[in-house]
Formats: C-alpha cells, structure tokens, sequence
C-alpha cells in the first residue's frame, strides 16, 4: 500500500549532538546551519519518507480515484507528556481519526512544528520519536513539514500543527446530514480517560490508580464497521468537550433531538472519582479513542456486536436515539430519572487538553 519510511527509530539516540545542541535556540530558527541541522538530522531521521528526501518544496504524491478526506488541526496540550501518550502521538492520532470519522483511510501527513526557544532537545527528539511510532502505527507517512522557532513562552514548549490526507473506504457518505430521527446512537467505549489523564498530569495529582489516556488510532475499528456493511449515518470523535460536545454538534448540523441515558454512558471508577474530584463532569472530559456512532435502529445490534468484537470498541453500548427532527436539542436522562438538557459548556471546562 504505502510505501516503507525509513527503518525503526526504537533506541535510536538524538541524531543531533546534546552536548552541543542541548536545548531549542532562535538561532536554530534563522534558516542557517543551525536549521539545516535541525531539519536534515533530526526531522529526516525521524520521517524520511521519499517525499521527505527529495528534499523539495512540496510534496508530490499519486492519490487513488474517488473521493479524498483532507482534514488539519493544531495541538497545544500541556504538559507535553502525560500518561498514555505525549504531543507527538496526539497530533498523529487526532489527525487521523479525523479522517476516519469521514470513513477514510489516513494515507498522508504533513507536520508543522512551532518550538519555543528553550525547548530541550531531548524532548524534541523524544516527541518526534513517538510521533513517527504513532504514524507507523496508524500506516500514514510524513510527506511534507515546517519547522518555526519562536520566542521563549512561559514554559518551554511546543506545538504542532497535522494535515491529514486519506482515502474516502466508505461506499455511503458518513456526514451529519445523514443523521435520520430513530437512529441509533452507540458510543465505542468508557468516556474521559484523556482529558482526566491530562489534568492528573498537569496539575500534578497522584492518584492511586493513575488514569492513563485512551489516545489511539481509530481507522481499524471504522474500517472493520465500513467491511461489515452497516448503515452508518454519521461517526464523530468524541474530543474537546466530550461525548456532550459531539452530541450537540451533531444534532445542531443535523437539526435533530438526540435523547440519551446517563446510566447507559461507560465511566471507569477511577475517572469518575477523579472528575467528582476536579468538580468535573465526564460527558464533558476529552477522549482521543472514543467516537460516537448514528446508525439505521435496524442494524444497532449488529452495529455493536462488531464493535464489541474490535479491541478497540469491547466497551460499546448503545446510549441513546435520535427521537426526531426539528430544533436541535440533546438531553439526558439522568441516574436518578430526571431528564436534562445537554448543553455545551460556556468556556473551555478543560484549555490545553489537545
Ligand atoms: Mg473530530
């Protein structure tokens, strides 16, 4: 299918010299030596792909007949590395879960990266490598990047910017506008392990079980859905603002009612200890491995049954129904029987989780 990148960085020490390239300087950014350094011993290393080496102002690649999902995003978590993943895992993984929620294949990445000055190269090097292990990982190449460094922020750090290219698998559109009153909805496992993982990390809380994030690549699981044949209607990551935010923003671009079942949505224990902790709802607490699915009522069984037979989705359960069209609204039953609107938060609850 894709072509092979260069071999396995596992064990690979920093290709730059630490002794005398420590840290991420301006230096660095002023397209000289230093940047040459930084780009043909580092980045190449980590990603050369063909498209890479040929060291071009672009990439030039064949893409196959049909349709192409394109999708980009920025990552700014903090801190930079946390349990279950670190930057270079989400900007790969976020990336091409976006595609595959469009029921595409990732093919392709680009990876743009703005670094403080001050950044340990040390970090660099081990972010870049994760990176590259999550890309193979996903079965997706680097074909093109940028690399900036800016002035020294408030901690040293870094952020990254992916496009993701890949091709459309799915013989239906997978859209919004596809949600139809009656479908069902499914959600593929327990909410708000990232978000919580992140904060753990962050705010430097010791909890006896230590949450680690659900940070994955999702394309086997949709693909194994798409080879199945179900009637997929829409598919949607559940990220910034959680289950609740991939809710409402369905029902909005659909313009449905979207009722579902709080005792049906799978928590772990330890994350709603957590969350009573942080005074924190886990509807609304960012996931990196978790998406929800619309799906003809007819097929809802099945749909869960393959989902259930992936890895990736043995916690799916069905949590709701689109009950009917009209002004959008989501709402909830909760544990004790009352019924709720599900809202999108005024602020960001949780800033920096992705
Ligand atoms: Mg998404």
């Amino acid at each position: 299918m894709t072509k092979k990148s260069t071999p396995s960085l596992e064990g690979l020490a920093c290709p730059i010299p630490l002794k005398e390239y420590p840290r991420v300087l301006m230096a660095h950014g002023g397209g000289g030596r230093l940047m040459h350094q930084l780009v043909e011993r580092l980045f190449l290393t980590a990603f050369g792909s063909p498209e890479l080496e040929a060291r071009h102002d672009g990439a030039v690649v064949e893409l196959e007949a049909g349709r192409t999902a394109v999708t980009t995003d920025s990552y700014v978590v903090r801190p930079l590395t946390f349990p279950g993943g670190d930057i270079g895992t989400l900007a790969v993984n976020g990336t091409v879960n976006d595609l595959a929620m469009c029921g595409a294949r990732p093919d392709h990445l680009t990876a743009g990266f703005i670094l403080e000055e001050g950044l340990s190269m040390k970090t660099l090097w081990e972010i870049v490598r994760s990176m590259r292990r999550a890309a193979d990982a996903a079965a997706v190449r680097v074909i093109a990047g940028d690399t900036k460094v800016v002035d020294r922020g408030r901690e040293e750090g870094m952020f990254i910017n992916t496009t993701g290219v890949g091709k459309v698998e799915a013989a239906q559109p997978i859209a919004p506008s596809r949600v139809r009153p009656g479908d069902a909805v499914l959600v593929t496992g327990d909410i708000g392990r990232h978000g919580m993982a992140v904060m753990a990390a962050r705010e430097g809380l010791g909890f006896e079980n230590p949450i680690r994030s659900d940070c994955a690549p999702l394309w086997p699981l949709v693909k194994t859905l798409i080879a199945a044949r179900l009637p997929l209607h829409c598919l949607r990551d559940c990220t910034r603002g959680g289950l609740a935010a991939s809710l409402v923003e369905i029902a909005q671009a659909a313009r449905v009612r979207i009722h579902i079942e709080e005792t049906a949505v799978p928590v772990r224990e330890e994350v709603r200890g957590a969350c009573e902790i942080l005074g924190l709802d886990p509807l609304y607490v960012a996931n990196e491995g978790r998406f929800v699915v619309f799906v003809h009522p007819i097929q809802a069984d099945k749909t869960l049954a393959v989902l259930r037979s992936h890895s990736l989705g043995v916690g799916a359960r069905r949590i709701g129904e689109v009950t009917e069209a009209g002004s959008p609204r989501v709402t909830m039953k909760s544990r004790i029987g009352a019924t709720r609107v599900v809202d999108l938060p005024s602020g960001e609850q949780l800033p920096r989780i992705c």
